[in-house]
């Protein structure tokens, strides 16, 4: 009842002669899947044209932040407006590089959470433990506060997404195991039930990231409550990021 959603983390990589070659490229090479979402996130100077070039084919285009005003004196910030604008329908917020290099809180990223989706933008709302959390036992306690705050407030219609990224696992080489991945898959569900209800919690989507590659996809894919994948370093390269999209 999930649709897979593979997802392409540009992060802040790409001038728009590189972004427009990547996704030509992409746009050939999955331009049979039709049974999945596949998305990328480009750095917002190249949204525009991106999202031109992607008109009518089957790749969604979405931002990696934005800032939850619609407009006004806040230099230097992105509004849902302005990504609404670009062709965008998807925006990462709360992304781990977020939280901990621009210092973001669980209460910027819910107000965020929250504009997104009154915008008519799904959020992507990535959660996820550091190793020394990981190592004191504590990574459901710091993924459910995440979650729990992330989500205050927002209604049960709107349209969200979680990715779950151990902070460990991204950009590292080092992947969580399926099994590790699952767990916290399933726990967040669980989460998800107690906020909303069942029904709910069965039909969000749920990724996967941190160093998802095109030889570990399938395994962490297969499992049952990994509904897509949130690619980072892979989504660069339309070669591995069109293997991982097709990874079955
Ligand atoms: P990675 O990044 O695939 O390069 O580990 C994932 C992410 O940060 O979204």
């Amino acid at each position: 009842m999930r649709r897979l959603l593979i997802a392409g983390n540009w992060k802040m990589n790409k001038t728009v002669p590189e972004a427009l070659s990547l996704v030509r490229e992409l746009k050939k090479l999955v331009s049979d899947v039709n049974d999945r979402d596949i998305l990328v996130c480009p750095p917002f100077t190249a949204l525009y044209p991106v999202g031109k070039e992607l008109k009518g084919s089957n790749i969604l285009l979405g931002a990696q932040n934005m800032f939850y005003e619609e407009k006004g004196a806040f230099t230097g910030e992105i509004s849902p407006i302005m990504l609404k604008d670009v062709g965008a329908s998807y925006v990462i917020l709360g992304h781990s590089e977020r939280r901990h290099i621009f210092g973001e809180t669980d209460d910027l990223i819910n107000k965020k959470v929250i504009s997104a989706a009154k915008h008519g933008l799904t959020p992507i709302l990535c959660v996820g433990e550091l190793l020394e959390e990981r190592e004191r036992g504590e990574t459901e306690v710091v993924v459910e506060r995440q979650v729990r705050e992330g989500l205050k407030g927002l209604s049960r219609e709107s349209e969200f997404v979680i990715a779950y990224e151990p902070v460990w696992a991204i950009g590292t080489g080092k992947t969580a195991t399926p099994e590790q991945a699952q767990e916290v898959h399933k726990f967040i569900r669980g989460l998800l039930s107690e906020i909303f209800d069942s029904e709910k919690a069965k039909r969000v989507r749920i990724l996967y990231g941190g160093s998802v590659k095109p030889e570990n996809a399938k395994s962490l894919l297969e499992m049952s409550d990994i509904d897509g994948a949130l690619v980072g370093g892979a989504s660069l390269k339309a070669e591995s990021f069109s293997k991982i999209v097709k990874f079955d």
